[in-house]
């Protein structure tokens, strides 16, 4: 912990090399080296994008890599979540739909806004052309619980399984193909971010997935997992994470100690099994302000302002 640490990823400014990868022929996953994942469905008549990247500008390669491969119409853009990373660049795709769930429609109207202005502030590298943005991306279609879509002969389920990463959090599940979309409540090598998570609801939702035994999962963040095992892999080390982070903080809760001395014990403890996971440092301030937050008095995530997050950083970085 240097006290020349940058605030979250400001100082992170190299681009990731893009992989697209073909799970199944209806099936592709857009990722970046633990920048933010877009999924893609082709069905019979139609195509759906499942989180959009951060700006229209960048959804472009998104559309490039699809037309590769098909040239359906994108019909449609599921939202996993709320966050601005993975919803701004809606308009690209000049969709039919826009799904979300009725938690996720919730949580843009109460925090949006907010949210993508303190999103912008924390990582610019993946705002490129945020001037291309043209406000919230607002759902046309809300469900709650469940919802399936047939695309043609392909039948595709969006389903909120738990609380975890977010209220909203919905996974999008193709039954025949036993692959899964799984937005960031799942995350390789990347560092679950927590800002405005459910610690104690995250595990269970976890082997909610893992009881539908996925062959492949797309993560929010990281490479694709192609096979039963790397998906177990992945849903494990998230747990692991997610788990271990929380059982750090109560353990300071309850003994009283402030949020700095809570933050410095679990970064020590963390570190050296998670270090090396892409946005460690970013996200460790914002998960451990959640977790005492949740450990302490407020089930709910409180707002993030680009205000709050500042004065934050300061307080456990500073
Ligand atoms: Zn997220």
């Amino acid at each position: 912990m240097s006290t020349e640490k940058k605030f979250a990823s400001q100082a992170d400014l190299v681009d990731k090399k893009i992989s697209f990868d073909k799970l199944s022929e209806r099936a592709y996953a857009y990722t970046a080296e633990g920048d933010p994942n877009t999924g893609i469905v082709v069905g019979d008549n139609a195509v759906m994008v499942i989180d959009t990247q951060a700006t229209p500008i960048m959804a472009q390669d998104v559309i490039r890599r699809i037309r590769e491969v098909t040239d359906k119409p994108i019909k449609y853009v599921v939202l996993s979540h709320y966050h601005a990373v993975r919803v701004l660049g809606a308009a690209a795709y000049m969709p039919e739909h826009i799904v979300a769930s009725q938690d996720t429609y919730d949580l843009i109207v109460e925090r949006g806004e907010a949210d993508m202005k303190s999103e912008i502030e924390r990582f610019p590298r993946l705002f490129r052309a945020v001037e291309s943005v043209p406000g919230l991306t607002w759902p046309t279609l809300t469900f709650k619980g469940e919802m399936t879509l047939w695309l043609g002969k392909l039948e595709v389920k969006m389903m909120q399984l738990g609380r975890g990463h977010t209220k909203g959090d919905t996974v999008v599940w193709l039954p025949q193909e036993r692959i899964m979309f799984s937005g960031d409540l799942v995350e390789y090598e990347a560092t679950p971010y927590a800002g405005d998570a459910y610690f104690n609801d995250w595990p269970r939702t976890l082997e909610a997935i893992a009881a539908l035994n996925p062959a492949k999962l797309v993560p929010g963040r990281g490479a694709s997992l192609q096979t039963p095992e790397k998906v177990q892999a992945g849903l494990a080390a998230t747990r692991t994470f997610v788990s271990e982070l929380f059982a750090s903080i109560k353990q300071g809760a309850q003994a009283g100690k402030d949020m700095r001395a809570i933050y410095r014990d679990a970064y020590q403890q963390l570190k050296p099994k998670y270090g090396h996971w892409v946005i460690f440092d970013h996200c460790m301030p914002f998960d451990v302000s959640r977790g005492y937050d949740e450990a302490t008095r407020y089930p709910d995530p409180r707002i993030w302002t680009a205000q709050r997050d500042i004065e934050m950083w300061q307080e456990l970085e500073g």
